[in-house]
């Protein structure tokens, strides 16, 4: 049970099971991710041939690819509720995530797409419901839960910072499947991880049964005027979600091209192969995610505004603010025809920054604002809205080759700072529809 799970550095050991598995799956993720479009691109006629598409066919299949990897959510999420629990959710998704990596391993167009749809599969059983399952390690009220949530993130970002290098040098030196191959080797290891710490996660997970009567009248209840408000804002922290994701998602999409494509990469007489630059943000998220936490801790301490809704609509300006970076980049390739890996290094420092202020806090607000009734419904919305920005993502780097690079990084800098500014500007009766939901000292309501 809960109370006697046994511990390791005061974290429950389910905890680094959980770590090791996510680790390795988003290992396999973004090693996948980062040579996702590069191939597509590549010459059909060169040494290490691709798929030989336009820049504009494959940031669309990438737009689509990634909204489904995280809109299939909603079914993982509803198996894990109605069928299976989170805990035989999570299993089943990593035996179709090695599937899918192990077919996108072969030299073919076919088995390509099925790799496709295996990973969409698999991410939508195991992400959410991994995630979910990291909560229910810890008791209601326990402290421990928010540090224990930042392990799992260094996790993921230790995974997210040595694919797209290892994935990527494989990928260059030896060929595009055997990058593919490297991440199919790693959500093995993910699995089999998971499958050996079963016995560290017995009392997580479980499909809990939901015909207890009691429990049921509070569920049949109809929303007060006050879950009504909340619900209100919740749609509009979806929004800002959505808008997060479009924007920071040109990583993987038309950034990772512009690196391989616009970039001079030589340094000391070698070339980086473009992918590596897809490791910039995790490698600044792992090194400034304590810096940016204590700042909002100061910061809140001095009684400053702290909220939610402000902590995700300063991130969006100052991730917003990086594009200013890849205008800068553009100007210099039109100027002189190639633009210098410094101004990746920058958009992608302002990226990370954002996302340190936005993304964990959208999570755990979305969890206290969610009326009880609607909770596993409004997680999954919350993953579906990373997907939709995943979508507008591709849609944005589709349009910048008609509208140019210029236009759409200085656009992305000038309008999602102006949506910043707005939620700012209207932060108090947005803050009024919450009810203290964030206020702990405050009573419900
Ligand atoms: N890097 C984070 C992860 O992979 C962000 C995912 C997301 O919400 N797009 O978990």
């Amino acid at each position: 049970a809960i109370e006697n799970q046994k511990e390791l550095f005061g974290h429950p050991l389910g905890l680094y099971i959980l770590f090791f598995t996510e680790l390795w799956e988003r290992f396999s993720y973004y090693g996948m991710r980062a040579l996702f479009t590069l191939f597509l691109v590549a010459e059909t006629t060169s040494d290490n041939p691709g798929f030989g598409w336009t820049n504009e066919e494959a940031l669309a299949l990438y737009g689509w690819y990634t909204m489904l990897v995280y809109v299939s959510s909603i079914p993982g999420g509803w198996v894990a509720d109605k069928l299976l629990g989170q805990k035989k959710t999570v299993m089943l998704g990593g035996i179709l995530l090695c599937i899918g990596h192990s077919v996108l391993a072969f030299d073919s167009e076919i088995s390509f797409y099925i790799g496709c749809l295996f990973i969409i599969l698999g991410v939508g059983g195991l992400k959410p419901n991994i995630s979910s399952m990291v909560g229910g390690l810890y008791k209601q009220g326990d402290e421990r839960r928010d540090l224990g949530f930042y392990i799992f993130y260094m996790g993921i970002n230790i995974g997210g910072f040595l694919a797209p290098i290892l994935c990527g040098i494989l990928a260059q030196k030896y060929g595009w499947h055997y990058g593919f191959g490297l991440a199919a080797i790693g959500m093995f290891l993910g699995q089999v991880v998971y499958i050996w710490g079963q016995k560290h996660l017995k009392h997580v997970g479980n499909l809990i049964s939901r015909k207890n009567e009691a429990d049921k009248a509070i569920l049949d209840k109809p929303l007060t005027s006050i879950e009504k408000d909340r619900i209100k804002v919740l749609l509009l922290s979806f929004l800002l979600i959505i808008l997060f994701w479009a924007a920071f998602e040109q990583a993987g999409g038309l950034m990772n091209l512009y690196a391989q494509q616009k970039t001079d990469r030589t340094i000391f007489g070698m070339t980086i192969p473009a992918s590596v630059f897809q490791s910039v943000n995790s490698f600044f998220i792992i090194t400034l995610a304590t810096v940016v936490g204590r700042f909002w801790y100061k910061w809140k301490q001095k009684g400053n505004e702290a909220s939610s809704i402000f902590k995700m609509a300063v991130g969006i300006i100052i991730m917003a603010l990086g594009f200013g970076f890849m205008s800068a980049a553009s100007v210099q390739f039109e100027e002189t025809g190639s633009s210098a890996m410094y101004w990746l290094i920058l958009a992608y420092l302002f990226h990370t920054i954002g996302e340190l202020c936005a993304s964990p806090v959208s999570l755990s607000f979305i969890t206290k604002l969610a009326p009880l009734k609607y909770a596993s419904i409004i997680m999954g919305l919350y993953w579906a809205a990373t997907g939709f920005g995943n979508k507008i993502a591709g849609l944005i780097g589709e349009s910048a080759q008609s509208l140019g690079d210029f236009e759409v990084f200085t656009g992305i800098l000038v309008i999602w700072s102006l949506i910043g500014v707005v939620v700012i500007l209207l932060l108090k009766p947005l803050k009024r529809l919450t009810h203290g939901a964030e206020d702990a000292t405050m009573e419900e309501g």
